[in-house]
């Protein structure tokens, strides 16, 4: 039986197990994929003290210090359910039947990418349909390719994927992009990028592999553009079906619902980073990383004896 299961490899998950274990609690750590959605960052500029590293290194210096203590057990695994029944404890079932127990949980198992949902998609994924232009962009070199969305993740990748990629087309709903302003300027130095803006993709052409997209509108005379590579990148839906096994609400953006303590709306359970509402749903290593020190924290209060948030929560 572990004081705490943290569920979730990624910056919050990590980042509760450092405070965990300094506060002397068994703790497990346990995730499908290594380092969550932090792998996936090229270039990480604004973690403090870190001018510029790259997201796989961050995770890895984060799994190394978490694991450097002997009350932390990591396990990577597929975790298919979460249970607590009227038992005093939660129970962890794995994918391939066995079980782990705990007295607190925290979830920190942050996001998935969305899909887009229009023809030629599902059928073309690893063909040339990929959700990380900046895990995947170096698969292009010089090829043309389309990124898809107007936040962080697609002006990022379009930055990303100019570096090797012959061109690349940044096809956006809008006219302006919600991108932090340095990635917007950073990609407006690339002088192969191509703006495609007020149009949506409905259609993802080709057969054995991507040959190009289809446009509600045309765009310079024509509805389709030919490109070898299409990274859809309009944002992620946090990961929250083993919570929700358990009951804990969701708000209306379909983030786990917490307290300020990073309580979820179920007693001895918390939450922490991009699957929480925390943090003004600004998806962040920083704030990952704060969610996760304050759930920890809580965690070890709530084992202390201090119930947390649930009156807050239980309200709405
Ligand atoms: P996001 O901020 O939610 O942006 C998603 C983008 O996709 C928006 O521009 C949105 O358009 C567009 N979009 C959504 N659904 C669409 C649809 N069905 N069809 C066409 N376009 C659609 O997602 P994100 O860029 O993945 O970022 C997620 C979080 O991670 C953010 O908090 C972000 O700050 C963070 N992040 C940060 C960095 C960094 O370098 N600091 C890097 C990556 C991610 P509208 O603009 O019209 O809504």
């Amino acid at each position: 039986m572990y004081d705490v299961a943290i569920i979730g490899l990624g910056a919050a998950g990590y980042t509760a197990a450092i405070y965990t274990a300094r506060y002397k609690l068994s703790t497990l750590i346990v995730g499908e994929d290594e380092g969550g959605m932090g792998v996936t960052a090229a270039e990480v500029g604004n973690w403090p003290g870190a001018i510029d590293i790259k997201g796989p290194d961050l995770m890895e210096s984060f799994k190394k210090h978490a694991t450097n203590f002997d009350n932390v057990t990591r396990k990577q695994a597929r975790v298919e359910k979460v249970s607590k029944g009227d038992k005093a404890y939660f129970q962890i079932t794995y994918q391939n039947g066995e079980t782990d127990e705990a007295k607190t949980l925290i979830f920190a198992t942050g996001s998935d990418k969305r899909h887009l949902g229009v023809p030629g998609e599902d059928k073309l994924s690893g063909k040339g349909v990929t959700y990380c232009a900046t895990c995947d962009a170096f698969f292009y070199k010089g090829k043309d390719v389309a990124v898809l969305g107007g936040g962080d993740s697609a002006v990022e990748g379009a930055a990303i994927a100019a570096q090797v990629a012959n061109k690349v087309y940044l096809i956006h709903r809008r006219k302006e992009f919600r991108a932090e302003p340095f990635w917007v300027d950073e990609v407006k130095k690339k002088d192969n990028v191509e703006y495609v803006l007020e149009r949506r993709v409905v259609e993802i052409l080709g057969d054995d592999k991507v040959s190009g997209v289809k446009l509600d509108k045309e765009f310079n005379g024509s509805d389709t553009i030919n490109v070898d590579g299409v990274f859809i990148e309009i944002g992620s839906i946090p990961s929250t079906s083993l919570a929700e096994m358990l009951g804990c609400k969701i708000d209306d953006r379909k983030h786990l619902k917490v307290g300020e303590d990073m309580q979820t709306s179920v007693k001895g359970v918390f939450a922490a980073g991009d699957v929480s509402s925390g943090s003004n749903y600004f998806a962040q290593f920083a704030t990952a990383a704060g969610e996760g020190s304050v759930a920890a924290n809580s965690v070890f209060n709530y084992l202390q004896g201090d119930g947390g948030s649930e009156g807050y929560l239980s309200e709405g």
